[in-house]
């Protein structure tokens, strides 16, 4: 559209998490909206957009375009070029663009939203009661991605073709699935499969979609019955249990290697949560947030949980459901009363080794803890766990940073050097940094057993491709023990740089907050 007064073209760089979380179609309307012309692009920079127009129309795109973003979008620069007009005619959505060696942050796993929780209980609603429901507002991110730029053909979601329903909201700029990668329906998306742990040996037969509620109602039989259930989900698999069957409890906690660690807990909506535990505001507003971590709350006395469930400890770590697929293990009907108050819901691993993340995988690793297997063919590439955190003088602090916080990066206050920081040995994490970044992996958990270390340099060389990030200097802790340590002495082409295990602790402290001086 053409309009009376001067036109000229603006070219705007756009960092930050801007890619898999809705903001080209956000900036497509906003630029139909007021009749601008040109195009954007996901680059591996993060989003470049040109339009053309009316000047005072430029400057209400700009100026909307920060003020207005969808909400999992998270802006950290708009850069901004004055150019000669182009002579655009329309506005389009370009496919995106690699740029090798800039960098781009991916965005956490986000638990269900609103809006795909009601299509998902829509008995009219073609995804009525479909576990993989999700659009751009939500869904899997990091779990699925397996290089940037964020497109559905380099994540594990290439091998479902779309439907042609799901095709038509893919490309449907005013759709809430616009471009959203992982996209599906019963028709085209990933199903479910049931395994008994005594037919492990076979491949699983994965279910018509249309069949997944009655899967996940024989799940709910086996749980009633006092059985454990390994159960697929965003990050791993999960070890679930009824936590009122002090037998299940206890068979858990035998067969699993855990004699007194507390198992987490999942509760159906917060009412749920309040009936184990006191709630405060801030621990209710942690508990709902979109990265639904596991919250640590003061257990009420007097409760019918199994005593097994978190022996000797006066608090209780609880979660909310985060995909349907767990709205479901609570009951089918979705409006009726759940069938459980909550449910076991552990890391599924043996004592201290890192969380199963494949089918194949949690057959040989999880055989002789669980009775039977929930599985998806939608394949997990990136591992990642619950996240934990806890309220402290009425902010949310965070224990264990995994699902939903990671891969997103803590901003450093000044540029820094591409550095490789290994960690320590217990609740070991690691961080890359570039520019203004530091990435944390998500929680690698003790570097004290084969699976951890492998999952630690697996996880490295992951990110160090995500993030496109070459560490020139490795950190390493002093203690000549630990493997993390061990892992950096190996390394050869690196400048390697021995650190003070509290002295890490402070500097970390006062990077985190912006503190410069001595
Ligand atoms: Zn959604
Ligand atoms: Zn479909």
């Amino acid at each position: 559209m053409q309009r009376d007064g001067f036109v000229s073209r603006r070219q705007i760089h756009v960092r930050g998490i801007v890619q898999g979380v809705g903001f080209r179609p956000f900036v497509y309307n906003l630029a139909q909206g007021l009749g601008l012309n040109g195009y954007v692009l996901n680059s591996s920079a993060g989003v470049t957009i040109e339009v053309e127009g009316e000047s005072g129309e430029l400057d209400r795109f700009v100026s909307r375009l920060s003020g207005e973003a969808p909400p999992l979008a998270h802006i950290e620069e708009v850069a901004l070029t004055r150019l000669e007009p182009a002579g655009y005619t329309s506005f389009v959505i370009r496919d995106s663009l690699d740029e090798p060696g800039r960098l781009v942050p991916v965005s956490p796993d986000i638990s269900s939203c609103d809006d795909c929780m009601r299509d998902f209980r829509d008995p009219a609603n073609r995804r009525h009661g479909y576990p993989f429901t999700n659009c751009t507002n939500c869904g899997p991110r990091y779990t699925i991605t397996r290089t940037i730029p964020y497109d559905r053909p380099l994540t594990t979601m290439a091998c479902f073709a779309m439907c042609d329903g799901c095709l038509r909201e893919y490309e449907e700029p005013r759709d809430r699935r616009f471009h959203a990668q992982p996209n599906a329906c019963p028709e085209c998306g990933p199903s479910l499969a049931l395994v008994a742990a005594d037919h492990l040996g076979e491949a699983p037969v994965f279910l018509q979609p249309g069949a997944s509620l009655g899967a996940i109602g024989e799940v709910r039989r086996l749980l009633r019955e006092g059985r454990i259930v390994a159960i697929k989900g965003l990050g791993g698999f999960h070890l679930v249990c009824d936590p009122m069957n002090d037998a299940a409890v206890r068979l858990l906690r035998e067969r699993k290697k855990r004699s007194d660690k507390p198992f987490a807990l999942m509760v159906p909506d917060i009412a749920g949560a309040e009936r184990f535990c006191v709630v405060s505001d801030p621990e209710g507003k942690a508990l709902m947030s979109p990265r639904r971590p596991i919250v640590i709350l003061s257990r009420r006395p007097d409760t019918p949980l199994s005593q097994a469930l978190a022996p000797g400890n006066s608090t209780l770590g609880v979660m909310l459901p985060y995909t349907p697929l767990h709205y479901l293990l609570f009951g089918d009907s979705l409006h009726a009363p759940p069938e459980f108050s909550a449910l076991v819901m552990t890391s599924g691993n043996l004592s201290e080794e890192p969380i199963v993340t494949a089918n194949r995988e949690a057959v040989m690793r999880l055989g002789r803890i669980a009775d039977v297997f929930l599985v998806h063919n939608r394949d997990i590439h990136t591992r990642v766990d619950d996240s934990v955190v806890r309220v402290f003088e009425d902010k949310e602090r965070v224990l264990r940073r995994s699902r939903g916080y990671a891969p997103y990066p803590v901003t450093l206050h000044f540029p820094v050097a591409e550095i490789l920081a290994c960690g320590a040995e217990l609740k070991n994490t690691f961080c890359l940094t570039k520019d203004h970044h530091a990435f944390l992996s998500q929680h690698i958990g003790d570097l004290e057993n084969y699976e951890t270390l492998v999952f630690f340099e697996e996880t490295l060389a992951r990110m160090k491709e995500l993030f496109r990030i070459k560490p020139q200097v490795v950190a390493y802790d002093l203690h000549p023990l630990y493997l993390s340590t061990k892992l950096a002495l190996g390394m050869t082409g690196v400048e390697k740089i021995g650190v003070q295990h509290h002295h890490a602790h402070i500097a970390s402290c006062m990077a985190e907050n912006g503190i410069k001086d001595r």
